[in-house]
């Protein structure tokens, strides 16, 4: 008989101290049984990541991306290693694993390695021994057997690149909250918890702003349809499955509701309004390795033109030097930028079939006297970019004139 293949997850909050990872310890053992094997990624303890950031910082500002990700993979090493302690405590036979060991073997771009393959003969070994397998989550190591990082959130990849390979049955994400909602129930306490969400939806949800899961492990699930329970290591009951349809979505126009508040905007003023000065700006700031979000472009009149756009706000610095270099090239006269924006955006795939719904989004933020600044659509969001002060304000009220907290 086949056996039953489980991969768990459990990020930071879960494993933060040592009577969490008991509890953890103890929900693994009670999947592990001799028709399932489990394995489970883990991410670093509580605020771990950052804390070894800020010790980097107060070294140099300038730190090569090799030892970072050699530094920032110990607080998955750490967790893990715990992690097997208390499994073996609670009485399962378990191994942990760093990436590297777990054969997660990832390209040479530090910092933010994409997975490539997983060679997961280790893993196969060990569940024929009858182990619990512990995988440090968040890094993986390069063919020249350099240590990588898959950018932060990337335990999530982890887990799914996993699930993947092994095969699994069924893909777990634990987390503190009870599943996804329709915004951030700490914002918005009539948020309310989803029982489905389409990965479509989801990906919009994590790149615009939902914190719960890293956009990147969505892209991935979706592609190889791997679906995925989210829920609380806290509580024992059901979550939020992210899945490829949802028949009930149809009806709604709307599932969600998100912001985000780490975008920065830079516009250049006065560039030549003629073929190929868009291609000239964006190609460099790509060279940057800065990723552009919302892009605007004014209309001309003088055969001049304002160029407006996002970028993540830690590339603001980055971004700022190759916005000017190019603006000196095309001979615009300025470059502006501003850190106090923020995007709100709602979410749902039944956008697809409704009609009206940007139109209402708009009357709603001009009712509660919000600016617009910049807009952006997909086939299934709509985004405004307004200042950061109004924008939880924006998502309250979006919220309720969608009418999210009753569902359908
Ligand atoms: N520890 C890493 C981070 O905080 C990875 C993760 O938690 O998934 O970003
Ligand atoms: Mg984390």
């Amino acid at each position: 008989m086949k056996k039953r293949i489980v991969v768990q997850k459990y990020g930071g909050s879960s494993v933060k101290d040592a009577d969490r990872i008991k509890a953890v310890a103890e929900r693994i053992c009670s999947y592990k049984n001799k028709n399932t094997d489990v394995a489970v990624v883990v991410s670093a303890m509580a605020d771990t990541t950052d804390d070894l950031i800020e010790l980097a910082a107060k070294i140099t500002k300038d730190p090569t991306d090799r030892e970072m990700d050699l530094l920032l993979a110990c607080g998955e090493q750490i967790s893990a290693s715990l992690l097997a302690m208390a499994v073996r405590e609670h009485g399962c036979e378990s191994v942990a694993l760093t990436g590297f060991q777990a054969g997660f073997l990832t390209n040479k771009e530090h910092g933010k390695a994409r997975v490539e393959g997983i060679d997961g003969k280790r893993i196969k070994k060990a569940f024929k021994e009858g182990k619990v397998v512990i995988v440090a989550g968040f890094q993986g190591v390069t063919a020249e057997g350099e240590i990588t990082t898959l950018g932060r959130g990337g335990s999530d990849l982890s887990a799914v690149a996993l699930a993947k390979a092994v095969k699994a049955d069924v893909c777990e994400i634990y987390t503190d909250v009870t599943g996804i909602f329709t915004t951030d129930p700490r914002k918005v306490p009539e948020a309310r918890k989803l029982s489905a969400i389409t990965f479509d939806e989801m990906l919009e949800m994590a790149s615009l702003g939902a914190q719960v899961m890293q956009a990147r492990s969505i892209e991935v699930a979706k592609r190889y349809n791997i679906p995925l329970h989210v829920r609380s290591s806290y509580a024992k009951e059901e979550g939020t499955m992210i899945v490829k349809s949802v028949k009930h979505l149809e009806e709604v126009a709307v599932t969600g509701v998100t912001s985000n508040k780490n975008e920065a905007k830079i516009t250049i003023c006065a560039v030549p309004d003629q073929p190929g000065v868009s291609a000239q700006i964006f190609n460099a700031i790509a060279k940057a390795g800065v990723s552009v979000d919302v892009i605007v472009q004014n209309v001309s009149h003088t055969k001049k033109t304002d160029v407006s756009f996002t970028v993540p706000k830690s590339d603001i610095v980055k971004a700022l030097k190759a916005t000017e270099e190019v603006a000196k090239k095309l001979g615009a006269t300025d470059v502006l930028h501003s850190k106090d924006i923020a995007r709100v955006s709602i979410v749902g795939s039944g956008m697809r079939s409704h009609q009206g719904i940007a139109a209402k989004m708009f009357e709603v933020l001009a009712g509660a006297k919000i600016n617009i600044d910049m807009i952006a659509t997909s086939e299934i969001s709509i985004s405004c970019i307004i200042t950061l002060d109004k924008v939880d304000t924006a998502v309250q009220t979006l919220h309720k004139a969608f009418s999210l907290e009753k569902g359908k």
